[in-house]
């Protein structure tokens, strides 16, 4: 779906890692993968609004693969986090820089997360 989306095939992925819940508990276990695109864009693109492009892109794929609801946070504002059929995030953009309210990349927590990094080293190069 990414591939017909971003209208180019991927040209990296990694194998597939199992692991446990992150940030809670479930009897239910996590398959992570990381992907890697090279994009075609144009001189002088704007980061910010390109990676927003992708990342309603990235939502919409969520949504027709079952992702229902918004994301939960707790009273002091930290995520909270369940089982879900899919989620797909942007750990890197080039070497883009980007903070704004919807995207931060690169991704926040992707350097303290094994299950992120593990995957990410494979496909790096
Ligand atoms: P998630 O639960 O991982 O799908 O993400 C929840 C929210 O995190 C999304 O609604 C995004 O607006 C926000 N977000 C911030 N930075 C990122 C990122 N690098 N990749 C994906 N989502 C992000």
């Amino acid at each position: 779906m990414l591939n017909v989306e971003l209208g180019t095939p991927y040209t990296a992925v990694s194998s597939l890692l199992e692991t446990e819940p992150w940030g809670f508990e479930s009897e239910d276990k996590f398959l992570n993968a990381a992907v890697r695109y090279q994009l075609r864009l144009r001189k002088g693109y704007n980061p910010e609004a390109e990676g927003l492009m992708i990342l309603e892109i990235c939502k919409d794929i969520e949504k027709r693969l079952g992702r229902t609801g918004k994301p939960q946070y707790d009273e002091k504002g930290e995520r909270i986090y369940s089982d879900r059929p899919i989620d797909i995030d942007i750990l890197l953009f080039g070497d883009n820089k980007i903070d704004c309210e919807e995207l931060t990349v690169p991704h926040k927590l992707m350097y303290e997360r094994d299950f992120v990094m593990i995957p990410l080293r494979e496909i790096m190069y």
